[in-house]
């Protein structure tokens, strides 16, 4: 079916979808200035709606002046997970509401509540966030989705999604063997998508099988979607070479999706009419803060969503109104300590292991404070003098009594969510 023919039927389907894009779309064509004056106004509204009809926020702002809303208080996951009916806004309709549930980069699943409206406006602003790759509606998106509650059936990609009208297929990517990689590379090449989007960690496997088999991939796909996870450099290069297009980031969550996408200039864009983003100093780090303007039934304001990095200036070549940002590598527990209460980046140990192509998948874990495992699915196992070579780069930057120990396995468990973690610091 012809992309424009698809659209036209699509947009039939989904009309709350569709004027949600134009809207949004409409949004995208504003001045920064005016982007900013309308996310002040949204955010104001925002924080009077939750201190006068949602009972968690009546109880914690009270007193205090919506006005000075970097005063307010922080929402913690612990207060999502213990006070979810709290949360709820008095007005709601419990009659549409639904629970949804994340994985979380802890793996510690959290529940929240949406509806019909918020789960069309998700999907709207993942729509524009594809557009800025020269993606139009109408044309093929792959997904290859790792959460398994989301690919069942009922699921928010599962069922109904496979068909001709939505241009959309997805592939459960829970688990991955040599020959799941392989059908998964004959689909592509058999579906021809314009776009991919998956899990930094199975795309990027994917693109070691696809380099290794040497697979041609179809000249139809412009752009690999990467979300959920860290995406690695070394991923993001593995990924262009094995698609022959640009590797996209995008940031977001379940509970607060379209937080920030990459555009073809490679800048990471705030969608700044859907959410306000704050980074603030936590713990030694730059922890970003996120408040969504649009959800008047859970409310999520200055949520610490466990995620780093910063707000940057300027503007972008590609004309987006949008503000910029970066993401920091750390995800809340990712960091390992030292007993001389040093602190070390989860991408130092990534960068331990640059240039070692026989390495499929790791994780590094600090079992004790001066013990770390390297747990590896490989090809072949590192040679004695990489091992001790590892072994005197931690001990010279680390802890000079640094154990290492390197154990080889089939497979490396995800977290519940399906994420892949690369470092896990000591709890
Ligand atoms: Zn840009």
């Amino acid at each position: 079916m012809i992309p424009a023919l698809r659209h036209w039927l699509h947009r039939r389907r989904h009309p709350v979808r569709y004027a949600q894009l134009d809207q949004l779309l409409r949004n995208q064509a504003l001045s920064r200035k005016q982007v900013l004056e309308q996310q002040r106004r949204d955010l104001a509204d925002i924080v009077a709606h939750a201190s006068n009809n949602v009972p968690y926020y009546r109880e914690n702002f009270s007193g205090l002046d919506g006005a000075a809303f970097q005063k307010l208080p922080i929402l913690t996951k612990e207060a999502v997970a213990s006070r979810l009916d709290d949360l709820l806004a008095c007005d709601a309709d419990r009659a549409q509401v639904k629970l949804g549930h994340t994985g979380g980069s802890t793996g510690k699943p959290l529940a929240f509540w949406y509806d019909e409206t918020k789960h069309e406006l998700m999907r709207a602003g993942m729509m524009r966030g594809f557009m800025m790759s020269g993606w139009r509606p109408g044309q093929k998106v792959m997904y290859f989705w790792g959460a398994r509650h989301d690919t069942a059936k009922g699921g928010v990609f599962g069922g109904g999604w496979d068909d001709l009208i939505s241009a959309e297929k997805t592939i459960a990517a829970v688990e991955y063997s040599e020959a799941k990689l392989n059908q998964w590379a004959r689909a592509i090449q058999a579906w021809r998508p314009t776009l991919l989007y998956g899990y930094a960690s199975a795309m990027s496997e994917l693109a070691r099988h696809i380099l290794a088999n040497r697979l041609p991939m179809p000249a139809s796909l412009i752009g690999v979607y990467s979300t959920a996870e860290m995406l690695a450099d070394s991923q993001r290069e593995l990924m262009q070479q094995a698609f022959g297009c640009k590797v996209f980031n995008q940031y977001g969550c379940r509970e607060v999706p379209n937080i920030a996408w990459e555009c073809r200039h490679g800048h990471m864009h705030v969608f700044a009419d859907l959410v306000h983003l704050e980074s603030v100093e936590m713990e030694g780090e730059a922890r970003f803060l996120v408040t969504s303007l649009t959800n008047r039934l859970m409310p999520f304001i200055r949520y610490d969503v466990g995620d780093s990095g910063r707000l940057l200036e300027g503007d972008c070549p590609c004309g987006s109104p949008f503000p910029l940002m970066e993401m920091g590598l750390c995800r809340k527990n990712d960091l390992i300590r030292t007993r001389a209460d040093a602190t070390f980046h989860p991408a130092y140990f990534n960068r331990l292991l640059y240039g070692m192509t026989q390495i499929r998948q790791y994780q590094w874990v600090q079992t004790e404070i001066d013990r770390l495992t390297l747990n590896l699915v490989a090809a072949a196992p590192l040679s004695a003098e990489t091992v001790a070579g590892l072994r005197d780069h931690l001990r010279r930057d680390v802890d000079a009594e640094m154990c290492l120990e390197v154990n080889y396995l089939d497979d490396i468990p995800r977290s519940v969510s399906g994420k892949h973690r690369f470092v896990i610091g000591l709890k």
